[in-house]
C-alpha cells in the first residue's frame, strides 16, 4: 500500500488547498474601482442598490446591510428587544457569533442539540429547552441546508418566540421552493470571504416587518434618525438629526456593497458549481463505510457552503486528529466546523458544562470540512478525493 506523506510517502499535492476561499474576477474589481472613483464611499446609493438586490433575490420586504454577519445578529437581537434576563435558544453546532449576540444583549444563550443525521438543530430539543424566560430562537442553516423551518416556526408561534434564522451559510438556498431570507422574523447573512458571496466583510438583516426594519436601520447607525416621524423633539431645520436610541456604527461601505452586488450577479453560477462539486464528492464517498455523509433535508434545495465528512470510528483505526494531520500532509487542509459553542473556554467560565448536547459533542469529535468552493479545479477536486481515499485506505480497520 502507498505510504502516507505523514510517514514519509509522496504527498498527493505539494501546493496546499484549504477548505474555502472567495472567487473574485475582473468584473468584481472593476465594480469596486468604479465605486471608488465616485462621490460616495459610505452611506451612498450603492448600499440602497444592494439592499434592493437582496430583497429581489430573497423576496424579503426589507434589507439592512451591515458591516458583518455578527453585527447583523447583534442588531437582530436588539431589534427584537432581547435583554438581560431573557433566554435565547441557539443551535449548539455553529460559529460562536450565533450565541454571542445573545450575550451582547445581556441575555443567556441556551443550547439545543442537533439531529444526528442532518446536523441541523433538532426541533424537539428546542421544545425541551423552552422556559418562561425564552424570548427567541437562533436557528442556523448549517452547511447551507435550511433548518426545518415549518416545525420551528410552529414551535415559535405556539410559545410566543421570535425566530432569527442565521443564514450565514445559506444564501441561495430554498426551503420548500421559497428563498432563504424571507422566512423568519429576521434572517441574517454574512459576506465573509469563505461564504458563498463576499463583500470582504459584510452582513445583512432581512425582514418582512416594517417596524423591525426601522429599528434595524436605527441600530446600524448610532440610533440617529433624519426622519421627522421618528424624532421625539421638533426638527430645528434641514440640518437636524436626532439620536432616539443607543445604536452602533455597523455600516457597510459603498465599495463593499459594489463588490457584493457584482458577486450576487454570479450567485446562480456559484450555486450550480457548488451543487456540482457536492455531487462529485457524494459519488466518491457515498458508498465508503468508513465515511458518513450528512443527510440531505428534502425540503431544502441547498446551495451548499461546507462539505463535511464524518469519520466512522467503527471502521477506522485513527481518530479525527490523525485523519486531519494525514490530510494536511497530503496537501489538503481541512477545517472543523464546529466546536459546540459552549465548549469554548469563555463559555465554560460562564458555567456551561460538557454533556449539554451529546449529539453535537459526538459530531464534533468525528468531522472535518474538506476543500469546497466554486473556484476549485477538477484537478483539485480529484486530488482531494484521492487524498481522502488514500488516508481512509491506510487507516481502514
Ligand atoms: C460566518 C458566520 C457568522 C459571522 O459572520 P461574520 O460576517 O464573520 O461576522 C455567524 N454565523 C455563522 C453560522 C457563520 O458561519
Amino acid at each position: 500500500m502507498e505510504k502516507l506523506a505523514i510517514f514519509g510517502g509522496k504527498p498527493v499535492r505539494t501546493e496546499k488547498i484549504s477548505y474555502g476561499r472567495q472567487w473574485i474576477d475582473e468584473s468584481d474589481i472593476a465594480a469596486v474601482a468604479d465605486c471608488l472613483r465616485g462621490p460616495y464611499l459610505t452611506g451612498g446609493p450603492t448600499i440602497n442598490k444592494l439592499e434592493d438586490k437582496l430583497c429581489e433575490i430573497t423576496t424579503a420586504k426589507h434589507t439592512v446591510a451591515v458591516s458583518n454577519g455578527t453585527a447583523a445578529l447583534h442588531i437582530a437581537c436588539m431589534a427584537l428587544g432581547i435583554k438581560e434576563g431573557d433566554e435565547v435558544i441557539v443551535s449548539a453546532i455553529t460559529f460562536a457569533a450565533s450565541a454571542n449576540c445573545a450575550l451582547y444583549c445581556g441575555a443567556t444563550p441556551v443550547f439545543a442539540d442537533i439531529k444526528p443525521d442532518t446536523y441541523n438543530v433538532d426541533p424537539e430539543d428546542i421544545k425541551r429547552k423552552i422556559t418562561k424566560k425564552t424570548k427567541a430562537v437562533v436557528a442556523v442553516d448549517y452547511t447551507g441546508q435550511a433548518v426545518e423551518l415549518d416545525e420551528i416556526k410552529k414551535i415559535c408561534k405556539e410559545n410566543g418566540l421570535f425566530l432569527i434564522e442565521d443564514a450565514a451559510h445559506s444564501i441561495g438556498t430554498k426551503y420548500k421552493g421559497k428563498p432563504v431570507g424571507s422566512l423568519a422574523d429576521i434572517t441574517t447573512f454574512s459576506f465573509h470571504p469563505v461564504k458563498t458571496v463576499t463583500a470582504g466583510e459584510g452582513g445583512a438583516c432581512l425582514t418582512n416587518d416594517e417596524g423591525l426594519y426601522k429599528k434595524l436601520r436605527l441600530l446600524r447607525a448610532h440610533g440617529i434618525t433624519r426622519d421627522i416621524d421618528e424624532m421625539v423633539n421638533k426638527s430645528d431645520a434641514g440640518w437636524y438629526n436626532e439620536q432616539v436610541m443607543l445604536g452602533y456604527n455597523y455600516r457597510m461601505t459603498d465599495f463593499q456593497a459594489a463588490l457584493l452586488l457584482s458577486q450576487l450577479e454570479k450567485l446562480e453560477k456559484f450555486s450550480e458549481r457548488r451543487k456540482e462539486i457536492a455531487e462529485k464528492y457524494d459519488r466518491a464517498f457515498g458508498d465508503m463505510p468508513e465515511l458518513i455523509l450528512q443527510k440531505t433535508i428534502k425540503e431544502s434545495d441547498t446551495t451548499r457552503h461546507l462539505y463535511v465528512l464524518r469519520l466512522n470510528p467503527d471502521k477506522l483505526s485513527c481518530d479525527r486528529r490523525e485523519f486531519f494531520d494525514a490530510l494536511v500532509a497530503e496537501g489538503i487542509v481541512p477545517q472543523v466546523h464546529y466546536l459546540p459553542v459552549y465548549r469554548h473556554s469563555y463559555y465554560e467560565k460562564l458555567g456551561y458544562k460538557k454533556g449539554l448536547c451529546p449529539e453535537a459533542e459526538d459530531l464534533y469529535e468525528h468531522i472535518l470540512s474538506i476543500p469546497f468552493y466554486p473556484l476549485l479545479s477538477e484537478e483539485e477536486i480529484n486530488d482531494t478525493i484521492t487524498a481522502v481515499k488514500k488516508v481512509v485506505a491506510c487507516y481502514r480497520r
